[in-house]
């Protein structure tokens, strides 16, 4: 048990609702596997009460927090300094507080490209990939892959403005990626033949009483990596779909560790106990699913 006293130093995570966060069991089972005196809360914050929790964050000495919906792009204005990643995503998930000042990072692409090359043994470089969705995760990813040199990106979105916007970010930020917005009337089958790697950064397979897929399975091959963002339930419809024909399956479970890693490490410059914080991952996921 972590015992709390005067020298514990505070992290948590800032968002609204947060009654399924499972980060503060992994990272809490982090900070007690090393033996570090830190611990981490989920922080509620409601409405309009964003600057002051973050003017909190500095008063009281928090050594960092981590961000998430829906405030990802809104806390922009509130911190001192961006990494460049998180200039490039317009989005922070990780605060770090050094001598008072609130430096934004943003881990989710870190994350997503860690799980690929650690757990799938997937390298972006000259890839092909298809992205669905065009919000924060989507756009954290396609960051991430052309970061990584991938060569090509489609973004298939319900909403096409925000398709073509996010591909037109991308274009003009990294030129040597082909990036181009696709609507569902495009020749998709076309497009899924070309491309190695299917992201699903929709929350589209989350509501287990549909079986519910963000595109048509029939445009998956057993040459694929299908990666779908959403960790619970653990096996959506799309990923049930892509094992079928044969292809490569994964989960966000690895994007969601490895970018509290991330986190973890920029706040306390110790290397992250990823067995350890996967084990907790998968025992709060299972108390979920119950
Ligand atoms: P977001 O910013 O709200 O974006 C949601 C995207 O999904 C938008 O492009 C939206 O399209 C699309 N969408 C929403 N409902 C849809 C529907 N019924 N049919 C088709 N498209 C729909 O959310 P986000 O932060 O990017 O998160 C997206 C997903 O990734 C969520 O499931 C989230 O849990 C997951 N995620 C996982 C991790 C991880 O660590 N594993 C990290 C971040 C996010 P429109 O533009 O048309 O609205």
């Amino acid at each position: 048990m972590l015992a709390i006293d005067g020298e514990t130093k505070l992290t948590g995570i800032i968002g609204y609702p947060l009654r399924y966060t499972i980060s503060p069991a992994f990272q809490n089972a982090a900070f007690e596997h090393l033996g570090l005196n830190w611990c981490y809360i989920p922080l509620v914050v409601e409405g309009d009460a964003l600057k002051k929790a973050i003017e909190g964050i500095r008063a009281l000495n928090f050594a960092g927090v981590n961000v998430t919906i829906p405030y990802k792009e809104a806390v922009l204005e509130y911190l001192d300094e961006l990494t460049s990643t998180a200039e490039l995503v317009e989005a922070v998930n990780t605060i770090l507080v050094r001598e008072g000042k609130l430096i934004g990072y943003n881990t989710d692409g870190r994350g997503f490209i860690t799980m690929l090359q650690k757990d799938m043994e997937f390298d972006p470089k000259d890839k092909r990939a298809l992205i669905v969705g065009a919000g924060g995760a989507a756009r954290a990813v396609a960051v991430s892959l052309a970061l990584e040199g991938c060569a090509e990106i489609y973004i298939l979105n319900r909403t096409r403005e925000r398709a073509f916007d996010l591909a037109r970010a991308i274009c003009n930020k990294f030129p040597y990626c082909l990036t181009q917005a696709i609507d569902f009337e495009a020749d998709l089958l076309n497009i899924f033949n070309r491309v190695d790697l299917i992201v699903n950064a929709t929350p589209v397979g989350t509501d287990i009483s549909t079986d519910e897929t963000p595109v048509s399975p029939d445009l998956l091959n057993e040459g694929h990596l299908v990666c779908d963002l959403i960790y619970s339930p653990p096996e959506t419809q799309l990923l049930k779909e892509a094992k079928r024909v044969g292809a490569r399956a994964i989960n966000g479970v690895g994007m969601l560790l490895y970018q509290g890693a991330a986190s973890f490490e920029i706040w306390t410059d110790a290397e992250a106990p990823i067995e350890i914080m996967r084990k907790a991952i998968f025992e709060a996921l299972e108390l979920k699913e119950r």
